[in-house]
């Protein structure tokens, strides 16, 4: 019954809060949706065919329901999701994924969470779910004010790496930062993101004896 319920239930848009030109943060009624942090869902405007995967930004606590969106030039979804106005309704599915963190880990474990761009999304559901996690956040971007809510972060654990100008923690891509920086065998490394840095950070970590099972990786694109 309560499923059925679930089912049934409209996602309205509450809020869009825009972080940068091309960056915003699409806030939705939560209907008392269940959801581990690093779950996913998949949003499209409601006359639209398509529609696609983000992962949950806000934490498990939260009343809301957050997803942190990239508008990609010669995108589709990600241009139309910009445009919604509050009280839209919009397609969803979800949440699905396991890219979530394991209770007895939280407890225990130190953790390093990698992610280039909106790839960051997962990890801010993890700070906020889960107060007291070891953690040590790099974030990938190309410039300084990309670092998507930057005060949500303790600022001890979270290290801005930006490619294209020097205004972040460290001027450098992400992977450059693991390959001077990163060496604890023990943690337990989440990469989220792009790719490319997402193998280039496996082979690193690899070299420096990381065991694979303390790997785990969410692909966006
Ligand atoms: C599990 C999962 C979770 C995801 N979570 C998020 C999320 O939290 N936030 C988010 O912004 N995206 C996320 N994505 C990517 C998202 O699903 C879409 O691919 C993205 O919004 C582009 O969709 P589009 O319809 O606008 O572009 P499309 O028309 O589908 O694609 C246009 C092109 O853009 C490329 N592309 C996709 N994403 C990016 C990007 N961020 N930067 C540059 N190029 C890109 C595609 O590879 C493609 O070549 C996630 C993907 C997956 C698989």
């Amino acid at each position: 019954m309560e499923e059925q319920n679930l089912q049934e239930a409209k996602y309205e848009v509450e809020e869009i809060r825009e972080l940068t030109e091309s960056t915003y943060v699409v806030r939705l009624n939560r209907n008392g949706l269940e959801f581990r942090a690093g779950q996913h869902i998949t949003l499209g405007p409601l006359n639209e065919v398509e529609s696609r995967e983000y992962s949950i930004y806000s934490g498990e606590q939260d009343a809301f329901l957050d997803v942190l969106v990239k508008e990609v030039d010669d995108g589709n979804i990600s241009k139309k999701l910009k445009r919604v106005k509050k009280g839209d309704v919009l397609n969803f599915d979800g949440p699905v994924g396991y890219f979530t963190l394991n209770d007895e880990d939280i407890q225990s474990k130190r953790f390093i969470f990698i992610g280039s761009g909106t790839g960051i999304a997962p990890f801010h559901s993890f700070v906020k779910s889960y107060p007291g996690l070891d953690y040590t956040l790099l974030h990938g971007v190309r410039y300084a004010y990309e670092a998507y809510d930057r005060q949500d972060y303790d600022p001890e654990r979270y290290v801005l790496c930006t490619s294209r100008d020097e205004n972040g923690d460290f001027h450098g891509r992400v992977t450059e930062y693991v390959r001077k920086n990163i060496y604890d065998a023990n943690a337990l490394y989440y990469l989220c993101g792009n790719i490319n840095m997402i193998y280039e950070v496996f082979d690193l970590l690899k070299l420096k004896g990381v065991p694979a099972n303390h790997l785990h990786a969410e692909v966006y694109f």
